[in-house]
């Protein structure tokens, strides 16, 4: 069975976030969007709540669930036998960040290598992150149109 990992903060998720999993799903059997908890940083939305924004968003999606996790992705992957960590590419500043950080879980996982998968980002969302979205919503703008119906404060 094919299963990817789709990690990230998703504080909240967005129109982007949802543009690449809709995208990924027929590519994979089963798609793991695992929420990750770092205990250093602060969020706007509560894990719970992050969680709920993500189930709801993808209630109509058979082979898509939710997690949560701490640590290193790549133990994560472990812990579920997956080998693919899928992620969303909007700009080369996102491409150099992440070349770096898919190359190191090569290296690390010596063993058994996983791979992550990009998919670039749709042109109409490549504006779109969640620290833009928390700023619009702190400054109660029209946030709606930048997350799917779930998200809603
Ligand atoms: P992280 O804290 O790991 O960057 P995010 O929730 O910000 O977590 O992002 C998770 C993944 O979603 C990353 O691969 C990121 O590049 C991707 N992503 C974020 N916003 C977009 C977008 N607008 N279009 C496509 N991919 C996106």
């Amino acid at each position: 069975m094919k299963t990817a990992i789709f990690p990230g903060s998703f504080d909240p998720i967005t129109i982007g976030h949802f543009d690449i999993v809709e995208r990924a799903s027929p590519l994979f059997d089963k798609i793991i969007i695992a929420i990750g908890q770092n205990s250093q940083k602060k969020y706007m939305f509560t894990l719970d709540q992050r969680m709920e924004f993500i189930k709801k968003t993808f209630k109509d999606f058979p082979n898509v669930e939710v997690d949560s996790f701490e640590g290193l992705t790549i133990d994560y992957c472990r812990s579920k036998d997956v080998n693919f960590i899928l992620r969303g590419l909007r700009n080369p500043a996102d491409f150099e960040f992440e070349k770096a950080i898919a190359q190191t879980n090569r290296e690390l996982t010596q063993d058994n290598k996983i791979e992550t998968i990009f998919l670039l980002t749709s042109a109409s969302k490549s504006f779109i992150s969640s620290s833009i979205v928390r700023e619009i919503i702190s400054f109660k703008g029209n946030y709606e149109i930048l997350v799917p119906d779930s998200v809603r404060v």
